[in-house]
């Protein structure tokens, strides 16, 4: 048992942002992946920004022992767990250049794996390829899948954070370290590929609590007061395991490490929804001192009110996951709710890890984007550490917070463009052939007709290479060394030499390429109402890798054409079709941060009716084939099953809205990025599309039969080419490939195409790449 001594912190936050206020980490991970630092330099920029991250938390107010979270991960929160417990994959373990590297565990000192393990894993440096990467909850952050099996190692072998928390006590900060907890992590790995059938990673739960009971008295002996245990996998039920089943694992696992020694006081954060009932009073039998639990995205507690005895519960009442300022009164009133059901202390923290917002608006002061009254209603990092503070302190304490909020807030209530009446009007008005086309038998002759494309037809999914040059091009005209004329003219020069490739290529449906797009939600946010952008807003997305969020604080609308004239420029340039390319409006809020002053539906109802307006104005310019990308269509699909089906109908509603305005000879197309859809199949069906591409190359097709099983009977392009590795196909391969399609979808419906959008890979891959598809599309219609 711990003699704690150390209580709670009033006020603290469930982790900041890794990557550095300049993406200094990025630079750092960058430099030494290329080879232009050696480990000790990377090891010293590192620490460099962790100490930064430290130091500014304390001057930021976090000056209680334990209020400041040590969280720092080179790549990532999941990965550092793995490395702590040495839980590599025999795959990886056995390779020639990783094996040396892991030294025997001796049970009395510890050592962190090397960097290079680090990289492994991560980046796959090796023949083996890195771990799996994918979704973190409902955010856009990425982690590494940890990969168990029956025997996967899972001895404590020394863990990093221990070293943070000295090096924080250097500088004179009592931090609480902060790692995935137990359940969590083992939820999120998948079964090791020579697991037998039925093993489930969570089989080995005691062992991995086995690991971190040395991980825990590691950090106590390295002098951590507190620890912070995330175990996000409890507000979620998509697992094959019961609410119920998974409160008896908490309840059995923290039980174990309560138990334990020598620990710190332990801390149990439930991030990104509501902690059931039965989880929260499993942890609280178990003798955990506190829990956190999330009230922005979550709800109170559900169920019967549980025994809670003395657990210090720990309100997470400020958003770590988007970017507006906090209704201090509304935060205050729901942390004393949440007091309300315990006898014990009650404090104040984010309701997650900050890590999904950037470091401080402060860095926006005097950039011409972010206009200074929106600028006036966020809070990001450090600002809610602000908030954080005042909450506790509460309004009499803190009175000019509060009132500073209530002015923030009134403020963005009233301004102009928040509630737009036209925008609302027009919303309200919709019935229901607002969404629907005509039956597809219908639209299919017509199209084939019009278009007269051959069996098999090529295309791409949109963008070509986003050459140096572009880029070049793009921050010269940021910099103003580059007229508005210039660029633009840039730009068509790149358009024409693109459909100038395609057409000596011979692809049939061609596209202008996208070359400028910045990004492709960024593009539309920026000429979108509705809309602001930032200079600074960097978030962590996975590893070095970071996206800039547009920010949606009003009414959207859209007061001119976007797309238009580039793509009846690339259509002047050749008699093939030219397919128009828009980004969808579940991909557009999900990549940016959304309002919370109005439900997202709602938004995305806003958003379908703009895109609608620039489909219908791209049918009238004589684009005859629209594709509408969604490759973020599963990502917000909500944690609870309950949610799902609601979520779902408006996603596809609003999809339907941007493309059911156009007559019936024109081809609607839409792009998935991913292959794994069966949860979202019948959304996908009910999407209506004419044409839908997805990823299916490095699968092998083998999400065919399933779709052909559902009577899916519309054109699907399920890719040929995996752009996501540099390697270019053969055109055999290819062949190979559709022959293999070819046994589950008519030849009709078959469409070939890469996997995605071309604007990470180089042109002599792309041109050898896409003429093996060519060339393989003639000789499967030569044998059809
Ligand atoms: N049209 C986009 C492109 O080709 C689609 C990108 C995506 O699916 N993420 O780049
Ligand atoms: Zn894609």
């Amino acid at each position: 048992m711990t003699t704690q001594s150390t209580p709670f912190p009033a006020a603290t936050i469930l982790g900041y942002p890794r990557i550095g206020p300049r993406r200094e980490l990025k630079r750092a991970l960058e430099d030494h992946w290329a080879g232009r630092t050696d480990e000790a330099a990377f090891e010293a920029s590192a620490a460099q920004v962790r100490r930064a991250a430290v130091t500014r938390l304390r001057d930021l107010g976090l000056t209680e022992p334990a209020a400041v979270p040590l969280d720092f991960a080179h790549y990532d929160q999941v990965l550092d767990v793995v490395l702590a417990l040495g839980a590599l994959p025999a795959r990886l373990a056995t390779d020639p250049e990783v094996a040396p590297l892991l030294t025997e565990v001796d049970g009395a000192t510890v050592q962190p794996l090397p960097l290079a393990v680090e990289w492994a894993l991560a980046r796959g440096t090796t023949a083996q390829g890195p771990l799996e990467m994918t979704k973190w909850f409902d955010s856009n952050y990425h982690y590494l899948v940890p990969e168990i099996g029956p025997d996967t190692p899972l001895a404590y072998r020394g863990s990093r954070r221990a070293d943070h928390v000295r090096e924080a006590a250097a500088l004179g900060v009592a931090g609480r370290p902060v790692l995935v907890g137990p359940v969590t992590f083992l939820l999120l790995a998948k079964a090791a590929a020579d697991a037998p059938a039925g093993f489930d990673p969570l089989d080995r739960l005691d062992d991995v609590v086995a690991g971190y009971a040395a991980l825990l008295a590691d950090l106590r002996a390295a002098g951590a007061e507190w620890v912070q245990l995330d175990e996000p996998a409890l507000v979620s039920d998509s697992w094959a395991r019961t609410t119920a089943e998974l409160a008896s694992a908490v309840g059995y696992a923290y039980a174990a490490l309560a138990a334990a020694q020598e620990r710190p006081a332990i801390f149990v954060a439930a991030p990104y929804g509501t902690l059931p009932g039965e989880a929260l009073e499993a942890l609280a039998g178990a003798g955990v001192e506190a829990v956190g639990v999330d009230l922005v995205k979550g709800e109170l507690p559900d169920g019967e009110a549980p025994d809670l005895g003395a657990l210090t519960l720990v309100a997470g009442v400020v958003d770590g996951h988007n970017v507006w300022r906090t209704d201090l009164d509304a935060a205050a009133e729901r942390a004393a709710a949440l007091a309300a059901l315990g006898a014990g202390a009650t404090t104040v923290s984010t309701s997650t890890s900050l890590l999904h917002v950037p470091h401080t608006v402060a860095d926006e002061a005097g950039a011409p984007l972010l206009p200074e009254r929106v600028a006036g209603w966020l809070a990001f990092a450090d600002e809610k550490v602000a908030e954080v503070l005042a909450i506790a302190a509460g309004a009499d304490g803190a009175p000019d917070a509060f009132a500073a909020a209530r002015t923030a807030l009134a403020d963005r209530a009233g301004a102009p463009g928040v509630v737009r009446p036209e925008v609302r009007a027009r919303a309200a008005a919709l019935t229901p052939s607002s969404f629907t086309r005509e039956p597809y038998a219908v639209r299919r002759a017509a199209q084939e007709a019009v278009l007269d494309l051959p069996a098999l037809p090529t295309t791409t999914i949109g963008s070509f290479p986003q050459t140096a040059e572009l880029r070049r091009a793009r921050a010269a005209l940021r910099r103003g060394e580059l007229t508005e004329q210039g660029y633009e003219d840039a730009m068509r020069a790149e358009v024409a030499s693109v459909i100038a490739l395609q057409e000596e290529l011979g692809l049939d449906v061609l596209v202008h390429g996208e070359p400028e797009r910045n990004d492709m939600v960024q593009y539309f946010a920026e000429q979108l109402d509705g809309f602001a952008v930032t200079q600074q807003g960097w978030v962590q997305s996975y590893g070095s890798r970071c996206t800039r969020p547009s920010i949606l604080w009003g009414d959207v609308a859209r007061p001119a054409p976007i797309t238009v004239p580039w793509a009846t420029y690339a259509a002047s340039l050749t008699s093939a079709p030219v397919k128009g390319m828009l980004t969808g409006p579940v991909t557009i809020l999900a990549w940016s941060f959304v309002r919370d002053d109005l439900p997202l539906g709602d938004t995305a109802t806003q958003v379908g009716l703009a895109l609608r307006d620039e489909v219908a104005d791209l049918e009238a310019a004589g684009i005859g084939v629209i594709q509408v990308d969604e490759p973020a269509l599963r990502e917000l699909l909500p944690l609870r099953r309950a949610d799902q089906d609601a979520y779902l109908a408006w996603a596809v509603a609003a999809f339907r809205l941007a493309t059911s305005g156009v007559a019936v000879r024109t081809q609607v197309h839409t792009h998935l990025c991913y292959s794994e859809f069966e949860e979202v199949f019948g959304a996908i069906d009910a999407l209506d599309a004419d044409v839908t591409s997805v990823e299916a190359a490095r699968s092998r097709m083998s999400l065919l039969p399933a779709v052909a099983a559902a009577g899916f009977e519309r054109g699907i392009g399920p890719g040929v080419w995996d752009i996501h590795s540099p390697r270019v196909p053969s055109e055999e391969e290819v062949t190979e490939l559709l022959r293999l399609a070819l046994e589950s979808v008519g030849e009709r419906s078959l469409w070939v195409n890469p996997d995605c959008g071309l604007k990470t890979r180089g042109y002599a891959e792309t041109t050898a790449a896409l003429q093996a598809l060519v060339g393989a599309a003639r000789r499967v219609r030569a044998e059809i």
